[in-house]
């Protein structure tokens, strides 16, 4: 096998950002042989990337850990000062770096349940307790 045919090249995650954006449909990129579902886009290690699709998902998880922002990372950002920003494990397995919303930041704690904000004009997947 060529190793190089498996190389992850050009803009990767432009299907999960096009159809957040056009549909708010959450998107993950699973291997269709082994069903494991990868964020950001990659190869599977052992299918390669011609075994890889984008797939529509339920975008619920697990909040692992988070920090609290008490000043704006970007301009857009300081009205909601302070702010929690999460990894979560997503139910489909992967991490997924996101803002919790509709909750007091001091209020996000570890393990909590959230699921993915639709409806917003938001650019970016926000999440909010289930
Ligand atoms: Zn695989």
């Amino acid at each position: 096998m060529n190793d190089t045919a498996n190389l992850v090249q050009g803009d990767p995650d432009a299907p999960f950002w096009n159809a957040w954006r056009e549909g708010e449909r959450f998107l993950l990129h699973r291997c269709g042989i082994c069903g494991r579902h990868e964020w950001p886009a990659t190869c599977c290690i052992e299918h390669g990337l011609k075994a890889m699709e984008w797939v529509e998902v339920s975008a619920s998880g697990v909040v692992d850990t988070f920090t609290i922002f008490h000043r704006a990372y970007a301009k857009e950002l300081a009205a909601e000062v302070p702010y929690a920003l999460a990894v979560l494990r997503l139910d489909a397995g992967p991490y997924f770096h996101t803002r919790i919303v509709g909750i007091a930041a001091d209020d996000v704690q570890s393990g909590m349940r959230v699921h993915v904000r639709r409806g917003q004009q938001d650019p970016f997947p926000l999440f909010v307790p289930a």
